[in-house]
């Protein structure tokens, strides 16, 4: 999936144009920048992408997810549902308001569990936040009717699956608000940067002042603007965006390789006995940023994830090991490792996963195995591979 590995002549023209005008900012200086205005035009490009009403860029995808619950009114004290398998930024961006963190189960998708979700809804919940992990997604259909059942506000982090569909519409425009990270390891790059979509104008509104400092951005006189409610600082710069502007022209180009290259993997080790692929949900076409299998138990993963790094294999993951994307690593939430006191609500939620053990989701994501999809192996790269990691994976079954 990684924008980082290819990087071009269509990049660096939009680059120059932003230095060429020098405004860096993508606010304000009008007359200075030359009809530059690369933020604005990825913007305009990602609504078209991913076919929604309105984009908001930020600095981040885990700004993009603050700002996208900031937007939808969750604040102090209220519980946001999220899975045990995700990247971490998924509770720094609930933290940060003030919210609850709710750790619930994984399912064969890989992605939220719909009946651990309802087990999990209080009174004190606000939100369900679906991490469409690895390329592919949740129980899409399952999780909006819950949601509505409920009352809550429905969130997608599309981070690691730009590219996807579900029911043919694209990842990130099913729920209510999306969130999207263009960081260096996602599908496209701006180098940092992430965005916001939605079809909820008042979502979009709030996105597009509170990532701005409250900024209305009603005309000319960046100075004279208002301030209808607090924000804070998540702007992207020009420079992130010129970047963007161009890798957003490419993914198509992008998504075809990862195909191809998923497709002549999969198809490898999906003769060998033993080796179960995660289960993508009716109607859903992954983005084929990652292939995804299970082996029998435990033991067997780590041993084929330890005959993979003796062999070359780079870039698979047994995720269940690791320290950024599962819960069983995560100490520093569990133990409240905060630089400065928490509130007393946030400390009582994150007391709960203290001694909290999740055996559905160990059972999925103990026996997984990730393997990012490159963009630049060649044909004959992507042959060896496949040769590698059938052979690696006989030999430990
Ligand atoms: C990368 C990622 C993020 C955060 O993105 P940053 O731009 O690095 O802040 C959030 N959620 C998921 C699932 C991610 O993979």
């Amino acid at each position: 999936m990684p924008g980082f590995e290819l990087f071009g002549d269509l990049e660096r023209k939009e680059v120059h144009d932003v230095l060429d005008s020098g405004v860096l900012m993508r606010y304000g200086f009008d007359g200075m920048r030359n009809g530059h205005w690369k933020a604005k035009e990825l913007e305009v490009e990602l609504q078209c992408t991913f076919e929604v009403n309105h984009a908001q860029l930020v600095s981040s995808g885990t700004a993009a997810v603050s700002v996208a619950l900031a937007s939808a009114g969750v604040g102090a004290g209220d519980e946001v549902i999220m899975p045990t398998f995700t990247f971490v930024a998924s509770f720094e961006a609930i933290l940060m308001l003030g919210a609850i963190p709710v750790l619930v189960d994984i399912d064969d998708t890989l992605t939220l569990d719909p009946q651990a979700v309802e087990q999990a809804i209080t009174p004190k919940t606000k939100a369900v936040m679906v991490v469409q992990m690895c390329g592919s997604m949740g129980h899409m259909d399952a999780l909006r009717s819950l949601c509505d059942h409920h009352n809550l506000i429905f969130v997608e982090d599309a981070c690691q699956a730009i590219g996807g569909t579900y029911n043919k519409k694209p990842l990130g425009s099913i729920a209510d608000l999306g969130c999207f990270s263009f960081d260096f390891v996602k599908t496209i790059t701006c180098g940092e940067g992430g965005a916001v979509i939605t079809n909820n104008p008042k979502y979009y509104t709030h996105a597009d002042y509170y990532s701005d400092h409250g900024h209305d951005h009603e005309g000319t006189d960046r100075g004279a603007e208002t301030h209808p409610f607090l924000g804070y600082n998540f702007r992207i710069s020009e420079l992130h965006a010129a970047v963007g502007l161009a890798q957003i022209k490419r993914l198509p180009e992008f998504l075809t390789v990862q195909k191809k290259n998923y497709t002549l993997l999969r198809d490898a080790i999906a003769r060998v006995p033993g080796v179960t692929f995660r289960k993508v949900p009716k109607g859903g076409v992954e983005s084929y940023a990652f292939l995804n299998f299970f082996l029998p138990d435990l033991e067997s993963a780590r041993k084929v994830s330890a005959a993979f790094k003796q062999n070359g294999l780079d870039v698979c993951f047994h995720y269940y090991d690791n320290n950024w994307h599962y819960f069983r690593k995560w100490q520093h939430l569990s133990e409240q490792k905060s630089l400065y006191p928490l509130a007393s609500e946030v400390k009582q939620g994150l007391q709960e996963l203290q001694n909290k053990t999740f055996d559905q989701s160990d059972h999925y994501i103990g026996r997984n195995i990730s393997c990012l999809i490159k963009l630049s192996w060649t044909e004959e790269q992507v042959q060896e591979r496949a040769r590698k990691m059938v052979s690696c994976i006989k030999s430990c079954l």
